[in-house]
């Protein structure tokens, strides 16, 4: 080993604290073996915002020269592990300067691991992380998105769990029983190392082929040439919109080509046509201006522009015509007013797969409600086990 870099893909804010924990546990475990380690942090957008991916390194070295080598880079533009803490990350990250929607495995080298916090299987995964044209290793830490780092640290032990993980599926950075001392030092708690370890007894890591994966290009961009770029700073106005889709009736509104919101999502409204009362609350209340008015007057909610807030759901007076679904049940960012216009049973169909089965998935650990919550995880994920 010369050196390692670990990235920590993650939303910003909400696990902004979660990120930082894991970065700083790579780097003490590693010590607690001799080497010498770094962790610092990187604003995917800035000010960092609700849930704009951000990223957190960590550099574990054997001796100081070669971390000094390392650190000498601004940023990392090649990591031997990538960490995504939540699993909509792997349909694509966007940076805080828009040039196209980047994969989450792209700084991975041929050979490296991604490790993915889901309730998801691999091949699930697999559909939407974008296909690198060479052999890398995949584990997945299980569990929900843990959003518990908001504000305030709230207890979920998934810092641990990924560090648990590393230590079976990457120990070229540490060892169970640095792991153990470092959870210790920083922690003082003995029920996170019991997490830990049990991470570490489940962990698996699989090869990922060059075949595998989501086979879509990823998005293009073009800079602006010099001759294009005018003096001063010229900051364009927005025009004001045209009929839905560019037709005669309806309204579509500009929006700004070079910031799609999308990645920042970890769910999308799901609107149900038939029962829309055509009331406007959702259009008039998006903060992002995202609903195309149809001919009819339906509101659709535009993906490429939807950050997925939830104000449309919350301000909807009829029940469950708007409900927020987590993004990993979609394949991509087509209108549903078009589907439904196409076939409304089958779009109603659809619609029902969606909030009902799908809707549980939207779940996201918060942290532990009461004392002694997390042992009885254990002890439940135990009995699976035994069964
Ligand atoms: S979730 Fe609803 S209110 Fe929020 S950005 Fe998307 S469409 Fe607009
Ligand atoms: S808030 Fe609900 S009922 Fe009102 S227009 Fe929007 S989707 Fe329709």
């Amino acid at each position: 080993m010369s050196s390692v870099t670990v990235e920590i893909v993650y939303r910003g804010i909400f696990q902004k604290n979660l990120a930082q924990r894991i970065a700083r546990g790579i780097v003490l475990a590693a010590r607690k073996e001799g080497k010498v380690g770094i962790s610092f942090g990187r604003y995917g957008d800035s000010p960092e915002r609700n849930g704009i991916p951000a990223k957190q390194f960590a550099i574990v070295a054997e001796d100081d020269l070669e971390l000094q080598i390392s650190m000498a880079r601004y940023e990392p533009t090649e990591v031997d592990i990538s960490i995504a803490v939540d699993d909509t990350l792997c349909k694509g990250v966007e940076s805080w300067a828009w040039y196209g929607t980047q994969p989450i495995n792209k700084l991975l080298h041929a050979g490296g691991l991604l490790l993915v916090t889901s309730i998801h299987a691999t091949e699930t995964l697999l559909q939407w992380i974008h296909r690198r044209p060479y052999e890398y290793d995949i584990a997945i830490v299980k569990g929900p998105a843990s959003f518990s780092g908001l504000w305030v640290y709230r207890e979920d032990h998934t810092e641990v769990r990924v560090l648990g993980t590393l230590a079976r599926v990457a120990p070229q950075l540490f060892g169970l029983h640095a792991m153990e001392q470092a959870i210790l030092q920083e922690w003082n708690d003995n029920l996170k190392v019991v997490s830990a370890k049990k991470a570490y007894e489940r962990a698996t890591a699989r090869r990922v082929m060059p075949e595998e994966g989501n086979p879509a290009p990823v998005e293009e961009y073009e800079k602006p040439k010099y001759w294009e770029m005018q003096e001063g700073i010229v900051v364009k106005a927005i025009p004001v919109g045209k009929g839905f889709r560019g037709g005669e009736g309806g309204f579509q509104p500009e929006r700004n080509p070079y910031f799609k919101k999308f990645t920042t999502r970890t769910m999308r409204p799901v609107v149900d046509f038939d029962t829309c009362v055509k009331c406007t609350l959702c259009w008039l209340q998006c903060p992002d201006s995202c609903f195309d008015i149809t001919p009819e007057h339906l509101y659709d909610a535009n993906m490429e522009a939807c950050c997925g807030c939830g104000v449309c759901e919350a301000v909807c007076p009829v029940e469950h015509c708007i409900t927020m679904v987590n993004e990993t049940a979609f394949p991509d960012n087509a209108s549903q007013y078009e589907g439904w216009k196409q076939d409304p049973q089958a779009y109603q169909a659809w619609l029902q797969e969606k909030i009902t089965q799908e809707k549980p998935v939207a779940q996201r650990a918060h942290g532990f409600r009461y004392r002694g919550q997390y042992a009885e995880q254990i002890a439940a994920m135990q009995k699976e086990e035994d069964a």
